[in-house]
Parts: C-alpha cells; sequence; structure tokens
C-alpha cells in the first residue's frame, strides 16, 4: 500500500578492520540503516583472496542467515540495503554490485541516482559490456572497473569524471575500502573508527549501533581508501567551489540520532517546528506529530507554543513496504493499516497535526478524517517543509511533477483537499534559521526548481528494464565469488 512520503534510496555501510567479523559487523550497521531501504539488502566481503557477496529481497533480517554471514568471510566488507529509484525492486537489482576486470573484482554499493547513466549503459554495451540490471549501480561499477590507471584511487577519480549525479559510494576492492561522495556532496557519507580499524556509513547512527565513534563526515568530492598501509584521502578531478546536500537529509530522511553536518538532526528538528510556530501559530489544544518522522518538530513546536505535547496517532511500526495487495475492503480502510488514532486523547480536541512533507497529499485527507472520526474538533496541519513543487532527479522517489499537490494548488487549496481547518508550510527560510547553516550548502530543488545539476532528462524509474529475455540468467547468486 503506497504511503505519501517521499523515498529515500539507499543505506551504505563499509567495514575495514583486521581481526574482526566484518560481515556480522556490516549486518547489525545495515541495521541501523533500514530507514533508508526496505526493498533489499547486500553484503559483500573479501578476505584479501577474493570477494564475496550475498543479496536478497526483503528486510535486513530476513535477507542473511547465520550461514550466510560465515561464507561471507574477511576484513572487508560492504553493505547496502536498497529502495528502488533507478531500476524495479527485483533481486537481480540487489546491491552490492559486483565488476571483473583486468584490474580485479571490486563490489559497490551505491546511494544516489546518476542523471546520465542511460548514456553510460549505451557506452558500456557498445564496448561488450553485458549489463544485468537496470539499476544506475552496475553501469557505475562498470564505468570504475574498466577504467584505467595504476591504482584504484586513480580508477576512481578517473570514472568520476563520467559520472553526473548524487553517488555516495562504498567500494570493496580484493584488499581495500574506498569511500567515494561525488562533488557535490548530495548524499551524506561519514567516516568512523572501529578499535584499530575505520568504517564508513550513510549516516551516524550505523555507527553508534556498531560500536565505532564518528572521526568526520565525508567531503564533498573526497576518495578515501583504506587498507594495510592506512587511511588515505584524495580530491575529486573536477571540483565545484559550492556544496549541494540534500536538505531532506535534514527534514525527515536521516535518523534522528544521527549527526549530519555538525547538526543532530532530533535538535534541528525540534527548531524547525518551533519556527513553524513562530511562521504559523494556531489556537489550538494539543500538539500531535505525524509519528514517527515528525515527532521532534512537533516537540519543538509544542514547546514553542506551549501547547501540551500528545500522542494521538499510533504507527505500525512493523509494516514496512509489502507487495500483498490489500483487498478492497482492507483498500478502503486506507491508512488504518499504518496508523490508529485515540479517542481518549483526541475528544472534543482543537489538534494541531505536525507532519514533515505533503508529496501527493493522497494520504493527509484521510489522516485529518482519521482524527476528526476518533474525537478532534478541529485539525490544524502544519508542515515543518517547505512545499514540495518540483520533482527529485538525485535518488529521492518525490512523484512525477503532475502528481505533486503544491505544483498544482496553492496551499489554501492544499488544505481544503485534505479537509484541514487550517495549513502552514515553514518558509525556506525559517527552515535555513533552523538547521543554522548557510542555504547554499544545501540542495533546495525540489522545492525551489533550482537544481545544482541541470536535469537534461527525465530518467523514468523503469527506463532500464529489460525485456524478458533470460539476461536474469546472469544473475549473481547468493556466496557467489569474483576474483
Ligand atoms: Fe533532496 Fe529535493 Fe534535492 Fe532531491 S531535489 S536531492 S529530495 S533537496
Amino acid at each position: 500500500m503506497p504511503f505519501d512520503e517521499p523515498k529515500e534510496e539507499c543505506g551504505v555501510i563499509g567495514i575495514y578492520a583486521p581481526g574482526e567479523d566484518v560481515a556480522r559487523l556490516t549486518f547489525f550497521g545495515l541495521y541501523a540503516l533500514q530507514h533508508r531501504g526496505q526493498e533489499s539488502a547486500g553484503i559483500a566481503a573479501s578476505d584479501g583472496t577474493g570477494v564475496r557477496v550475498h543479496t536478497r529481497m526483503g528486510l535486513v533480517n530476513t535477507a542473511f542467515s547465520e550461514h550466510d554471514l560465515r561464507t561471507l568471510v574477511g576484513h572487508i566488507a560492504i553493505g547496502h540495503t536498497r529502495y528502488s529509484t533507478t531500476g524495479s525492486s527485483r533481486e537481480i537489482n540487489a546491491g552490492p554490485f559486483v565488476a571483473t576486470s583486468e584490474h580485479g573484482t571490486i563490489a559497490v554499493a551505491h546511494n544516489g541516482n546518476l542523471i546520465n547513466s542511460d548514456a553510460l549503459r549505451s557506452e558500456l554495451m557498445e564496448r561488450g559490456v553485458s549489463l544485468v540490471s537496470s539499476t544506475d549501480t552496475e553501469p557505475l561499477a562498470w564505468m570504475i572497473a574498466l577504467s584505467q590507471g595504476p591504482d584504484i584511487a586513480t580508477r576512481v577519480r578517473q570514472a568520476m569524471l563520467r559520472f553526473s549525479g548524487a553517488y555516495s559510494l562504498a567500494i570493496l576492492t580484493r584488499d581495500a575500502l574506498v569511500g567515494v561522495r561525488d562533488p557535490l556532496g548530495i548524499r551524506p557519507l561519514c567516516l568512523g573508527r572501529l578499535g584499530n580499524g575505520w568504517v564508513l556509513a550513510s549516516e551516524t547512527c550505523a555507527l553508534a549501533t556498531i560500536g565505532a565513534t564518528f572521526e568526520r563526515e565525508i567531503d564533498p568530492g573526497e576518495i578515501v581508501v583504506i587498507d594495510e598501509h592506512g587511511i588515505r584521502s584524495f580530491a575529486a578531478p573536477e571540483q565545484p567551489d559550492r556544496q549541494a546536500t540534500c536538505i531532506f537529509e535534514m527534514i525527515y530522511f536521516a535518523r534522528p540520532d544521527s549527526e549530519m553536518m555538525g547538526k543532530r538532526l532530533h535538535l534541528a528538528r525540534q527548531r524547525m517546528g518551533a519556527e513553524l510556530w513562530r511562521e504559523h501559530p494556531a489556537d489550538a489544544d494539543l500538539v500531535i506529530p505525524l509519528p514517527d518522522s515528525a515527532v521532534p518538530a512537533a516537540i519543538g513546536y509544542a514547546r514553542a507554543s506551549g501547547i501540551p505535547y500528545a500522542e494521538g496517532l499510533i504507527k505500525n511500526r512493523y509494516i514496512g513496504r509489502t507487495f500483498i495487495q490489500p483487498d478492497q475492503r482492507l483498500r478502503e480502510q486506507g491508512v488504518k493499516l499504518k496508523f490508529n488514532a485515540l479517542p481518549e486523547i483526541l475528544e472534543g480536541k482543537r489538534v494541531v497535526l505536525v507532519d514533515d512533507t505533503i508529496v501527493r497529499g493522497t494520504t493527509s485527507r484521510p489522516i485529518v478524517e482519521l482524527l476528526k472520526q476518533n474525537g478532534a474538533r478541529e485539525v490544524h496541519m502544519r508542515v515543518h517543509a517547505p512545499p514540495i513543487m518540483w520533482p527529485c532527479y538525485y535518488g529521492v522517489d518525490m512523484a512525477r511533477r503532475e502528481e505533486l499537490i503544491a505544483a498544482n494548488r496553492s496551499v489554501e487549496e492544499i488544505g481544503e483537499t485534505i479537509g484541514a481547518d487550517s495549513i502552514g508550510y515553514l518558509s525556506l527560510e525559517g527552515l535555513i534559521r533552523a538547521i543554522d547553516l548557510p542555504a547554499g550548502r544545501f540542495c533546495t530543488a525540489c522545492l525551489t526548481g533550482r537544481y545544482p545539476i541541470p536535469a537534461r532528462v527525465e530518467v523514468a524509474k523503469l527506463s532500464f528494464e529489460p525485456a524478458a529475455n533470460g539476461r536474469e540468467s546472469a544473475l549473481l547468486t547468493p556466496g557467489r565469488i569474483g576474483h
């Protein structure tokens, strides 16, 4: 059942730690990154002699067995949780991706989206590479594998000249772990210390989970190579003088306990809630969040306003993504599959409902109705981000422009459409004040239409789907070993 929220595209992790069971640590690190992708999970590992990879559909806890982890031997591992933004949700598209050339085998876990992957695919197919998936990560991996140069850093730098878009990468070679962040730093990537080893992860929450300590963020355009010689850093071959980190990482995607750009996100989101109150006060009895992601902002709104905070909606935290279609009766239940209301809390109350985004608006109306059916006298919708007006080309499944409710309606019309008694969105200025960093460090394209990389073509999510032509036979099977 699709819910109306932007979908993050992936989480990545990489560990280099001689003497540690790195596949097991990677598994638990992926647990902490589960919110970044729930469709498939995978781990690749190397013991210095070969690269093994295991991928499977589903959540991290169902994708690996004890036996799978035991086969992933070695002191270097990378892991990936996936939500599909390019390519469908099928096992053939699950990461990490493996590519083998005369330089050896590499495995790549990718968070982001290349906007020129169609050109890369065509070039690779002309060069005789048989691509088995419909993702943008597989051509990315092959471009790195086929680049020339004496060492992995040189080859990655050469491949980066061909990449356009968002990419935070954890790359495994037979004897090294490599971290890469695109020159604009659109997606996050951080570095942690684990005993004598090192960890790369999309978010700091994964470091804490496995007992690693946060060292620093990988800089935009930075390449780090970690091997028996230690850690070395290299600059991108071409580096713009600006950053464009996705502002939705601060608003919604990253876990609130993660630290990003020097800010603890739970606290930044509380400040968003406080700014929201200043910009859009409401005469109300209760502030409730749309759980779980809007909890910090609702706390901030409640504290700033003096209106009591309460939980009025309870979320089924285990629903995840299901591909089992509900029958007609359940479909009519709509949001009740995910949220139940607490009538004793809501009865007779004027409620401020804090949410982080409204994308299509398809679930906001049923939620407002649910609150009113359970006794809320008024529902005042408050959103702690500006309206989403434009699609994302950098790895977030937002929707097409014609589907975005704010691209087609005024704020007042949105309020009427969803049945709220009033509505208010946080302004971009208020959002930037709450984050407390310069606006120029962020991508705000879906809010402003100002794209940091010109999106010349809209790459449809399924545009590289193979016909049923037997290419699946080349699928890497669990535990397959590369060289
Ligand atoms: Fe993030 Fe929006 Fe930019 Fe996409 S367009 S990277 S969702 S800020």
